[in-house]
């Protein structure tokens, strides 16, 4: 037999699958509530007005303005410089001589690049991460050859109205060993929806000093959870402010839209600048070895957005249109449910961000899918696919699989 074919298939990935199972549904007035893409009110694909702009003007540049030249392993300054405003903000005076950037492919890429220094030069190898989670988390911590587990995160005495175990999680991360890495999401947690409270981040914050873990902290929806991306930025920057040793994954392709151009960074929150510079000369090593270099057209747009006041007023109010679109459908999701099934709802307009784990069965998913309301088995709806046009069917449709 050939070599190629003795290579064992692989499974399709879960949200892709959904989309293709939705592509393929002949059924007139079906619904796409799986993978995590923004769709404005019509359930169209949307350019962000500060973006289209941002991507105006690079199109307006002169011959020879912009060229397609190769970029720095880590990505230019330029970019690198926005990009720490926007995660520290106000912190980043302070933290600019210990903190350390490389631009990356979009979230995904800046979790690579940290995991990848992580199982490299950790002695402990060892990651913890919160169950349930987005699925890439853990395929990644696996490829890397990490020792995984997890730690608590929902409360198993309430299944069908999802909330955060705290106490579990904080006991989880008591135990953890020391030096092992820790995957937080920092703001609209994927796929629950579900956050901890400031006071309970604290907790988390000092946890992890006292147990001298490594937090990974997963920013992929700054902005794109609350309409603000400073009230986004609480998790991050507690973890900065403390002086916590860390990592910030952040992505573009939420807050911006920007999902097809792989445009995110990685930040390294060091303790001295030694420490910084040493992870950053090898996390261009893992670039240089993967990639290469980054893609230039996404962190060009991301610059002209973030370095010019006009756009980046502009973008937060983009920002505010989007988040508040998915709070809007929230609302009617939960007031559909609510009246078709007699029962409370309150979980869905309690969670934030993208998802919504709404606490369907996989079963009752299925029969969901069957009648072309489609979400992940987990539950999970992605609050973006729906609109005025298919929020009541979509909540009739899910009354019913659960009667
Ligand atoms: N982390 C979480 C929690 C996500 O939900 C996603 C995307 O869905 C990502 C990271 C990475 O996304 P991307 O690589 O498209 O930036």
């Amino acid at each position: 037999s050939s070599l190629f074919g003795s290579f064992p298939a692989a499974a399709e990935d879960a949200v892709f699958a959904v989309t293709r199972r939705f592509n393929e549904c002949p059924l007139p007035g079906k619904v796409s509530c799986g993978v995590g893409a923004y769709r404005d009110s019509q359930g169209r694909p949307f350019v962000l007005p500060s973006v289209a702009s941002a991507r105006a003007a690079l199109a307006a540049l002169p011959a020879g303005g912009w060229t397609h030249e190769y970029q720095p392993i880590g990505g230019p300054p330029a970019f690198a410089e926005a990009a720490q405003g926007l995660a520290f903000g106000p912190l980043l005076a302070g933290l600019a001589p210990r903190l350390g950037s490389v631009q990356s492919l979009s979230g995904t890429g800046a979790l690579h690049l940290a995991v990848s220094l992580y199982a490299k030069f950790s002695p402990v190898g060892k990651v913890l991460f919160s169950d349930p989670t987005w699925g890439n988390h853990e395929a990644m911590f696996e490829a890397a050859g990490l020792e995984a587990s997890t730690y608590r995160y929902l409360d198993p005495a309430t299944p069908t109205t999802p909330s955060l175990d705290f106490a579990g999680l904080k006991e989880d991360l008591l135990s953890a060993p020391e030096g092992a890495l820790v995957l937080l999401q920092a703001c609209a947690h994927n796929p629950t929806g579900v956050d901890p409270s400031p006071e309970q981040w604290r907790e988390i914050a000092a946890v992890c000093e006292e147990r001298k873990l490594v937090p990974l902290l997963d920013n992929a929806y700054q902005g794109f959870a609350s309409g603000c991306v400073e009230t986004d930025a609480f998790a991050v920057r507690l973890f900065a402010e403390r002086k916590i040793p860390c990592f910030v994954a952040c992505s573009f392709a939420k807050n911006m839209g920007l999902y097809g151009e792989r445009v995110g960074v990685l930040h390294v929150v060091a303790e001295d600048g030694e420490a910084r510079d040493n992870a950053v000369s090898q996390l261009k090593i893992v670039a240089r070895t993967t990639y290469s270099n980054p893609p230039s057209f996404g962190g060009r747009i991301v610059e002209g957005v973030l370095g010019d006041a006009g756009r980046r007023e502009q973008w937060e109010e983009d920002l505010r249109g989007m988040a508040g679109r998915i709070v809007q459908m929230r609302e009617r999701l939960r007031d559909g449910l609510e009246r078709e099934t007699g029962s409370s709802w309150k979980h869905i307009t309690d969670q934030i961000g993208m998802f919504s784990y709404t606490g369907l069965t996989k079963e009752q998913v299925k029969a969901c899918e069957e009648k072309g309301v489609f979400m992940l088995a987990s539950g999970r709806v992605s609050m973006a696919g729906l609109n005025d046009a298919n929020v009541d069917a979509t909540a009739k449709v899910m009354a019913d699989a659960i009667k």
